[in-house]
């Protein structure tokens, strides 16, 4: 795809931590170009610069989304563009994610809403480039010229990339994680800095049951006409907010049915080549998974910029006492849970002509 005929997107939500990311990584894309800005109505049309002081640290503010307006995120606000990316909050993303895939957009979303339903991909390319199919059946079936494609909770994300390659080879039966999430994954300004300085709080309202749910719905499968069925395995998850800025770092137990060496274990991760890794699409990491050897790897800080933050860092495998195997994970949750893992959705699915 040259730079005449790349594809308008918008993005909503456009001011908050998910937004940004996505203003950020769009910034020079080569299929996407991005013509629209929405949030809440307050803003009424004024330029972005104007309305939303840039909180990312690793970049300045986009000099071209700086001069777009800022308007309500509907689609009669946006027209022109075939593609949303939505960062909304989940109390109002049902319906405008609805409205614009209604009015024949494609909406590629970062809530909660719509992810569970039966028609919705909840997608990964990497875990299951194959659910992305269902979005035929969703059109038919809501009579929708659009669709919507969702991502799975930041946390989810990152553990489900890591169970992937396992799950094929050796059948994963049980997952017990404690995760320890980053501030940033509570949007901006999220938590009052005097409640989490100093701090680690082991609750995040509804954290647990999203991890536990999509976990078995993206390592199920899809089946045309019978749609999705989920993976035949347990999951249980702790989930704790923890003071670091960006990146989700879990450490995870796992039955799995057939045993299994060490090295057979870091042998599926680190030859895991995915279908969508080999259609070298624009955001794709060389690769997805990257197994590192040193017994205090991944950490937070170091880790989670890995592969432009789309890398899922992987460490610490050893024996469970309890179930097989145990070992600690990293995945960045703006980028490879939210913003990044959206954009690599909505190229899947252009790159198979479903969008
Ligand atoms: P956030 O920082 O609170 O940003 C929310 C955005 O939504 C802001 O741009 C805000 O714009 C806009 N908004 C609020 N109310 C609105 C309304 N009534 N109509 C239109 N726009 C409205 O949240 P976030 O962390 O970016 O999260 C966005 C979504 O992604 C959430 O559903 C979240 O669960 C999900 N998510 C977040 C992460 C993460 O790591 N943060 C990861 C995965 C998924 P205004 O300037 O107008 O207020």
């Amino acid at each position: 795809m040259n730079k005449q005929t790349r594809i308008p997107v918008a993005v909503l939500g456009a001011t908050g931590m998910v937004g940004q990311r996505f203003i950020e990584l769009l910034q020079g894309h080569p299929w996407f170009e991005l013509v629209g800005l929405g949030a809440s109505e307050r803003h009424n049309g004024r330029p972005y610069a104007e309305v939303s002081r840039w909180r990312l640290p690793s970049s300045e503010m986009p000099s071209a989304a700086g001069k777009l307006p800022v308007v309500t995120c509907s689609p009669e606000a946006l027209p022109d563009v075939k593609i949303v990316f939505s960062a909304l909050p989940a109390e109002v993303a049902g319906d405008i994610e609805a409205d614009f895939a209604r009015a024949g957009i494609a909406v590629f979303s970062n809530a909660k809403n719509h992810r569970m339903a039966a028609d919705v991909p909840l997608l990964i390319p990497e875990v299951n480039a194959d659910h992305a199919a269902a979005i035929v059946q969703q059109r038919r079936l809501r009579n929708w010229s659009g669709c919507i494609v969702t991502n799975a909770n930041c946390s989810a994300t990152p553990l489900a990339m890591a169970l992937k390659p396992l799950h094929e080879a050796f059948a994963v039966r049980k997952v017990m994680v404690t995760t320890l999430q980053a501030i940033s994954g509570a949007g901006y300004p999220g938590l009052p800095s005097y409640d989490i300085l100093d701090n680690a709080i082991p609750y995040i309202n509804g954290e647990e049951e999203k991890v536990q749910a999509e976990i078995l719905k993206m390592l199920g499968p899809w089946e045309e006409g019978h749609g999705f069925s989920d993976a035949p395995m347990i999951v249980s998850a702790h989930c704790n907010r923890v003071a670091t800025r960006e990146g989700h770092l879990e450490c995870a137990s796992i039955e799995l049915e057939r045993d299994a060496e060490p090295e057979e274990i870091i042998a599926a991760w680190e030859n895991y080549q995915p279908e969508s890794q080999q259609l070298k699409l624009p955001s794709a990491p060389d690769s997805a998974l990257l197994y590192r050897r040193e017994p205090d790897r991944p950490q937070t800080l170091r880790d989670r910029d890995t592969g432009r933050g789309m890398t899922v860092t992987i460490g610490r495998l050893r024996r469970c006492p309890i179930l097989s195997y145990k070992f600690a994970l990293l995945g960045h949750n703006t980028i490879r849970g939210a913003a990044g893992g959206s954009i690599l959705n909505a190229e899947l699915c252009v790159s198979k002509g479903l969008v």
